[in-house]
């Protein structure tokens, strides 16, 4: 059985005055595969960061819930903490029940329920998430674009712009595309071509 550790976090008043974080922690340990749970003011700070990297080492954790606010706040921090606690960063899942739960309820009974079921949720999915690696693969700094018409000629001159090599296929004998067919262009009515 895997290691799950959870993480709910108050974020003062934001998610504690409408979710009973201690007790969506409590819920958490009954769930399959959690090792670890409780629930802290401000899990993004640095001790809250810091109360990860304790408890993967204390519990030997394989894999970490935060529940707390968007991903698009906060998922780097977090993944960053799983590497400096010696994890997997894929092997951790976010939870929002800031905007998702307290940010819209009022009702904390229900809130909390809600909060519950999504950590239920998470912890779910991050037993059945796969280890990723990063990897780094060699670019070649040049373009290839495809079709000589207007789009693609500005395209072709924007990146030459930036100082790379563009080449810019045309399957026609000239580019232009449908531009260069026409005779004037309203409302210059200067010539197309
Ligand atoms: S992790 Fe998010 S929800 Fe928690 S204290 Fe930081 S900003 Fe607030």
């Amino acid at each position: 059985m895997k290691r799950v550790g959870v993480f709910v976090c108050e974020c003062g008043t934001n998610i504690g005055s409408v979710v009973d974080a201690p007790k969506v922690a409590e819920t958490a340990l009954n769930m399959p595969g959690v090792a670890f749970a409780t629930s802290y003011k401000y899990m993004c700070s640095d001790p809250g960061q810091d109360l990860i990297i304790k408890a993967a080492e204390d519990h030997n954790l394989e894999q970490v819930v935060v529940a707390s606010c968007s991903p698009r706040m906060h998922e780097n921090t977090f993944r960053k903490a799983m590497s400096a606690a010696g994890l997997n960063p894929y092997q951790f899942e976010m939870v929002n029940i800031r905007e998702h739960v307290s940010w819209v309820h009022s009702d904390k009974d229900e809130a909390t329920q809600k909060a519950i079921d999504l950590v239920r949720m998470a912890v779910a999915k991050v037993v059945r998430n796969k280890p990723l690696q990063v990897s780094y693969i060699p670019v070649t700094k040049k373009a290839l674009v495809i079709g000589g018409g207007i789009a693609g000629m500005q395209a072709a001159l924007d990146i030459a712009e930036t100082g790379h090599q563009v080449i810019l296929v045309e399957r026609e004998p000239t580019i232009g595309g449908k531009m260069a067919q026409l005779d004037k262009t309203f409302p210059t009515m200067d010539c197309s071509a």
